[in-house]
């Protein structure tokens, strides 16, 4: 068995020929390690964070959008905020907000009392937005309580992550098409997501997807399309970042400037340093100010 790590970050799908039933695998090598670069996550933080990256890419992939999908949760725990976004371009980034260095490894310690906030945000037409309360023991089993809760659907989500690498298998039931009676349909699905579920981590960070599928379904008839690419790219800009800041509002701006002589703001995500001298910054504050007046 050859055990050289996959190395291209991407997306691929598979369809199975005489069931309702889709798959996704997702795997993140350099869009993940840029998206911790720099950051000093200790490693469960960085860790889940990949799980989170690649369950936004999973969940992008279920659903046809022009815009970006978020897997957000928030808690009570050691992590206050852990969210990964892929948006329709296949452009990831991720963050995790903790107060101090997390002393747990435990999915429901990092993030206990917490809820998932799933966000679709189109560019054209309303946001969409699920809540659900963190159940389970991983985010796998969390996912997967969502999707019955919310769409009555069967699926199996499977995460697994190391200091380099994510990678990620998702297996879902589609709405009943090429088998309607109830009973073959939960048959099928007993079937594939068993079989899914028979997977190593060691398997999922290693071999090629064309091997996996053949490990789990070799006995099916499936359908396999392109892989997507996928990267890490920060949808932050100085024009957005000077927006964010007039929500500051005259007096605040005014007394950093007093205080500093400008005002200097790196992107949470990618570290990008804004910098915006006092005059500038008069003239944000008038913008702003017309803006509002008209
Ligand atoms: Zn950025």
């Amino acid at each position: 068995m050859p055990l050289t790590t996959p190395s291209s970050d991407s997306s691929q799908r598979f369809l199975f020929d005489h069931a309702d039933v889709r798959g996704e695998i997702v795997r993140l090598n350099k869009s993940y390690l840029e998206t911790i670069a720099g950051k000093q996550y200790p490693e469960q933080v960085a860790i889940l964070l990949g799980q989170f990256l690649a369950g936004s890419a999973l969940l992008s992939s279920t659903i046809k959008f022009d815009g970006r999908l978020v897997l957000q949760a928030r808690s009570e725990g050691e992590v206050a905020v852990m969210m990964g976004e892929c948006n329709s371009e296949g452009d990831l980034r991720g963050i995790a907000r903790y107060a101090e260095t997390p002393s747990s490894d435990q999915f429901t310690e990092l993030l206990r009392d917490g809820s998932l906030v799933i966000t679709i945000d189109s560019r054209k037409g309303e946001p969409y937005q699920g809540i659900v309360p963190i159940e389970g023991s991983n985010l796998a089993q969390c996912l997967e309580s969502y999707f019955q809760q919310s769409e009555q659907l069967g699926s199996v989500f499977y995460f697994a992550a190391n200091k380099n690498s994510v990678a990620a298998l998702m297996l879902q039931q589609m709405p009943a098409q090429l088998v309607k009676d109830k009973e073959a349909r939960a048959q099928h699905w007993e079937h594939y997501s068993t079989l899914a579920r028979t997977l190593t981590d060691e398997e999922l960070l290693s071999l090629p997807n064309a091997d996996i599928l053949h490990r789990l379904y070799h006995q099916e008839e499936l359908r396999v399309f392109a892989p997507k690419q996928l990267q890490f790219a920060c949808s932050c800009s100085r024009e957005r970042t000077a927006r964010a800041l007039t929500a500051l509002g005259k007096d605040e701006i005014d007394e950093i400037v007093a205080e500093q002589g400008g005002i200097e703001i790196s992107c949470e995500f990618c570290a990008t340093e804004y910098n915006f001298g006092p005059g500038e910054l008069a003239l944000l504050i008038e913008g702003a100010e017309e803006g509002t007046a008209h």
